[in-house]
């Protein structure tokens, strides 16, 4: 699609709730999309929404091998609250080998290169292969995340995936999704309660202060602009 289409879809589709926008996709790509989901907050509100609508619908994530114990439990507390079965997809030990050339696990903090190949082996060779069997994807992700997100829109041509990328929560701030979650009751990360708004593997990810930004404890020793994994590129 190019950008005028992607346009047209911005402002016919910015007045629908994150639920119909989701229902019209759902409907119009049937098993050809599919959520993606990092078991963080606002993709735990995106999998309730799903699976109301159809609980066949598909909803994977990516098990780094890297990920917190509480992540996993996740999983099974809402496979088992809504009665789905999140796929889970892992890498493959070859590209993990490929990535880090016999150099030891913690040489991702040793550059910004070392750190993304991981991330590359572990999290976007998986997804592109699991993206090339479908014809959209649907994210969680917030333009207040971080400064690296604040120009994302709605619904976007992932030019990384070449499929259509629908951002339903694009403009929710973080109060509303935490209402949203006590509201409908939503099973959610217990990191979350103990200073980790955003979570992601285990290595990569601290805690955060009061007043600091939500993903300021993701990559942490890196500076902000770099702290993407490649799923999202900007
Ligand atoms: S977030 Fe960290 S552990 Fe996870 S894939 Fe990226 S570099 Fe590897």
């Amino acid at each position: 699609m190019d950008k005028q289409e992607i346009d047209k879809l911005n402002q016919e589709f910015s007045y629908l709730t994150p639920q119909d926008l989701i229902q019209f996709f759902l409907q119009k790509y049937k098993n050809r999309i599919a959520l993606a989901s990092n078991l963080g907050a606002e993709d735990q509100i995106l999998t309730q929404m799903v699976s109301s609508l159809d609980q066949t619908a598909i909803i994977f994530t990516l098990d780094t091998h890297k990920l917190f114990n509480e992540s996993y439990r996740v999983i099974e507390k809402t496979n088992k609250k809504y009665n789905i079965q999140i796929k889970v997809i892992a890498p493959e030990q070859k590209d993990i080998d490929n990535a880090f050339e016999g150099r030891p696990f913690t040489s991702i903090y040793d550059s910004i290169e070392n750190r993304k190949k991981c991330c590359n082996a572990r999290k976007v060779i998986p997804l592109k292969k699991f993206l090339g069997t479908v014809d959209a994807w649907i994210t969680g992700l917030r333009k207040e995340q971080s400064v690296t997100r604040t120009n994302m829109q709605l619904i976007e041509w992932d030019e990384e995936f070449n499929i259509l990328k629908i951002n339903p929560l694009i403009n929710w701030t973080e109060k509303q999704v935490w209402q949203y979650i006590k509201d409908y009751d939503v099973p959610y990360n217990e990191l979350h309660d103990k200073g980790y708004p955003s979570i992601g593997c285990q290595p990569c990810t601290r805690a955060v202060e009061p007043g600091e930004d939500v993903r300021a404890g993701r990559w942490w020793w890196e500076n902000p602009e770099y702290r993407e994994c490649g799923l999202h590129k900007k």
